[in-house]
């Protein structure tokens, strides 16, 4: 079985990823770090993001990068979304994803463009949004409770803007931009909390599930 979630930052999706890997004992790829390795390694080889041949350049990085927690970072976040923009870039982690993907035992992926160009034949593929207000509440929640590797604070205002910004380049790119796909199951989690998400993604996959053996 495969498991396509996209949707744009902060939506909750990588969570309901992980949960449903967890809950379907699925294997679980999240390939926004992949671009996130990609944006660090340009960052660390002293390139240029929106240079197709550094950006290029750097999908071969280190395996241990990802690692690194500061991939999780707001800053690396925007180094990843420049980088994504390069067809090059997005071709040269196609295989990786894809053969991820096809693994035995089945997979979840969670991403931009999974349920429209990485795994167009998922059995599940499901779209996570939030208001753009409720995703800079998360992140800034989130920030403020771990702290990430000494990341500096960012007023909530900002983050709002950071990431209206990367929708804008997520959903405008001409390669493979965020949206949801025609069979994708589209859930908005701005009212729900993390518990509550889960428990409509949950039986909206059960349900689709259900009609596709029926
Ligand atoms: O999901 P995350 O915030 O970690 O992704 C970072 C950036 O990587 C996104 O803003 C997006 O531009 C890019 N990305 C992508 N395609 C994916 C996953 C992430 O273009 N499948």
């Amino acid at each position: 079985m495969i498991i396509a979630v996209d949707g744009p930052t902060a939506s909750g999706k990588g969570t309901i990823a992980r949960a449903l890997a967890a809950h379907y004992g699925l294997a679980y790829l999240d390939t926004g770090l992949l671009y996130r390795a990609v944006g660090r390694q340009v960052a660390l080889a002293g390139g240029d993001p929106d240079n197709v041949a550094d950006a290029r350049a750097a999908v071969d990085f280190a395996e241990e990068l990802l690692e690194d927690t500061i991939l999780r970072t707001e800053e690396v976040g925007g180094l990843a979304s420049r980088v994504s923009v390069h067809p090059e870039v997005r071709a040269g982690l196609l295989d990786r994803q894809r053969a991820f993907a096809a693994q035995e035992g089945g997979a979840v992926l969670d991403g931009r463009d999974i349920g429209t160009v990485i795994a167009p034949d998922a059995d599940v593929k499901l779209y996570i949004t939030a208001s753009v207000q409720a995703r800079a509440r998360r992140r800034w929640l989130e920030m403020v409770d771990k702290a990430l590797d000494g990341e500096e604070e960012i007023p909530l205002a900002e983050i709002e803007k950071d990431i209206a910004a990367r929708d804008a380049r997520d959903i405008g790119r001409t390669d493979a931009p965020l949206r949801a796909a025609p069979d994708a199951l589209v859930i908005d989690t701005t009212s729900f909390d993390r518990d509550q998400a889960f428990e409509v993604v949950l039986e909206a996959v059960e349900a689709s599930l259900a009609e596709r053996k029926g």
